[in-house]
């Protein structure tokens, strides 16, 4: 920072990666995918005792075209997967995953054929909610744990595969 004579800052020196991630990661846009008692609670943060918008990622989606932060809140039965595998390549790059609580992440008291054992199996994950369900503290500090992801990020991480092909709608 470049400080004149008279001691006001004219100036401010950084680096492209920490200015794209300063702006990604207080503004995450989540994409909810509640299918359970789970999705109740996450609900709760966005209100007003809990305030997401603290955090910058108040704005929720329904659409994974404009999301970056999917949040996976309830038990994800067999049916279900291919959906939410869908949605989560249907969101642009660069995208993360919170899987929240015992069901989305293990299956829970669920150990049966119809559901999914931890969503791990078939998406990325990058930080998961213990509990049953996770308490609204446990989802601010989950989200802070992707900002902190975000924080390490480069943008020499993304390159553009120009062979894809786009997702049908
Ligand atoms: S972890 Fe508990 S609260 Fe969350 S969806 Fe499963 S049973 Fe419901």
């Amino acid at each position: 920072m470049g400080m004149s004579d008279s001691g006001k800052a004219e100036w401010l020196t950084t680096r492209v990666d920490n200015l794209a991630n300063w702006a990604r990661k207080n503004s995450l846009w989540p994409m909810p995918f509640g299918t359970a008692c789970c999705g109740i609670e996450l609900m709760s943060v966005l209100a007003s005792r809990h305030d997401l918008a603290r955090f910058g990622a108040e704005a929720i989606r329904f659409s994974p075209r404009q999301s970056d932060l999917l949040l996976v809140a309830g038990r994800i039965s067999i049916k279900m997967m291919p959906v939410l595998t869908r949605i989560y390549e249907q969101m642009p790059e660069p995208k993360w995953i919170i899987s929240m609580g015992a069901c989305a992440s293990t299956g829970g008291v669920f150990n049966t054929y119809s559901v999914i054992q931890g969503i791990d199996q078939f998406l990325p994950v990058d930080v998961y909610l213990p509990g049953c369900p996770p308490r609204p503290e446990a989802i601010i500090d989950g989200l802070i744990k992707i900002q902190q992801i975000i924080s390490e990020d480069s943008l020499s991480h993304y390159k553009v595969d120009e062979s894809s092909e786009a997702v049908a709608p």
